[in-house]
């Protein structure tokens, strides 16, 4: 009988253990209104040039993580393994294509162009044909690839740089006044280059974001505790190729990582507001005194709010965490002036961890009572 049942006990044990090795974690950020949040990275490498995986492998890892979208991007002119693997151009993204489909992970054909700076790394999304840029003159391979129609983005512009501090050469200039510089990795694996984050709002750049991935991502990430790669969030009308496409030329993206969005306004704001939401009980907040209001958090990135010019006769804390898929409680003290104000009481915050522009948070606010509409 206990045979039996330390048996059935081992398992059920390690069924639950089987589990959660095949499951997928969803990576916890709301769709914006008129589109869909998709997570994307569009930055990884296989044995096929310096990584260290099969690409079916990459879109295991793509699934189990929470991802919608990946490109296998390995450089087209290092080939560290060319001894051992035989080197076939575009044959990493064939080998995955049917896993791709079978965990419906959308996946892009793309190469990494890569010379010393300048100009340095180049991906090239959507790709036609890998192996056409394979070519020793930078500039070909660059209209080759534009020549299809690619999405050419400039990775890691920090990378060997002194201070990690990028350098805008001349290059960059002909590439982006040629109309060939559409996406720049803001943040590359964990390094994050706030210059860049500049250069894409004054250039109008498409802000990306990517794990760079050349191990297996477990052996760099801890996924057990949370922690995870770096991604383009991409706003996009529909869970297709094209649809991210055109998000992406359209400059409809944001950066995760590492607990921080970094993006423009216009997505951070609705993101913040889809995924917050403030209990609002109307006939507490109709007299003076001291009150709580519930905050909660529905998403999984933690916003870190400070506390800005606070409204006139009200009182309460001058920052808060409001905490991964909890409810905190605000403490707040009125006055009759604050409590009977029609457009209701609204708390102006900024969120420190999401950022709008070089060390510039969000500005939000919290309403607690909306207007009433009589
Ligand atoms: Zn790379």
């Amino acid at each position: 009988m206990r045979t039996i049942l330390l048996i059935t006990l081992t398992i059920v044990l390690s069924s639950v253990g089987m589990a959660q090795l095949d499951s997928r974690k969803e990576v916890k950020i709301p769709d914006i209104p008129g589109y869909m949040t998709l997570k994307c990275d569009f930055h990884m490498h296989t044995i096929f040039s310096d990584g260290l995986v099969w690409p079916t492998v990459r879109v295991e890892e793509a699934w189990r993580e929470g991802l919608d979208v990946i490109a296998l991007s390995d450089h087209i002119e290092y080939l560290p393994h060319e001894d051992d693997v035989r080197i076939k151009f575009g044959r990493a993204y064939e080998i995955a294509k049917p896993t791709a489909e079978m965990y419906d992970i959308l996946i892009i054909q793309a190469g990494e162009i890569t010379r010393s700076m300048p100009p340095g790394h180049f991906n090239c999304l959507f790709l036609k044909d890998v192996s056409a840029l394979n070519t020793p003159d930078f500039w070909d391979a660059i209209n080759i690839a534009a020549k299809q129609d690619a999405f050419i983005m400039w990775n890691h512009p920090g990378w060997q740089m002194e201070d990690e501090i990028p350098i805008w050469y001349d290059e960059h200039t002909r590439l982006y006044n040629e109309g060939h510089m559409h996406g720049m990795e803001l943040v590359n694996e964990r390094s994050f280059y706030p210059l860049c984050l500049k250069w894409c709002i004054e250039k109008n750049i498409t802000m990306v974001g990517s794990s760079d991935i050349h191990s297996p991502t477990g052996m760099f990430y801890d996924l057990s505790l949370n922690d995870q790669r770096t991604m383009t969030l991409v706003f996009a009308t529909s869970r297709t190729l094209e649809a991210v496409r055109e998000a992406l030329f359209s400059g409809r993206t944001t950066v995760y990582t590492d607990n921080m969005l970094i993006g423009k306004e216009e997505f951070l704001k609705p993101i913040f507001e889809n995924s917050v939401e403030v209990e609002s009980n109307d006939s507490e907040y109709t007299r003076a005194g001291t009150f709580y209001v519930q905050v909660s958090n529905n998403s999984e990135v933690p916003f870190q709010l400070v506390s800005r010019e606070q409204p006139k006769g009200l009182e309460y804390t001058g920052e808060m965490v409001l905490y991964p898929e909890r409810t905190v409680i605000l403490q707040l003290k009125a006055s009759n002036q604050a409590v009977n104000n029609p457009m209701g009481i609204r708390l102006p915050f900024i969120v420190k961890n999401l950022l709008i522009n070089k060390d510039t948070g969000l500005p939000v606010e919290l309403v607690i009572k909306e207007a009433q509409s009589k």
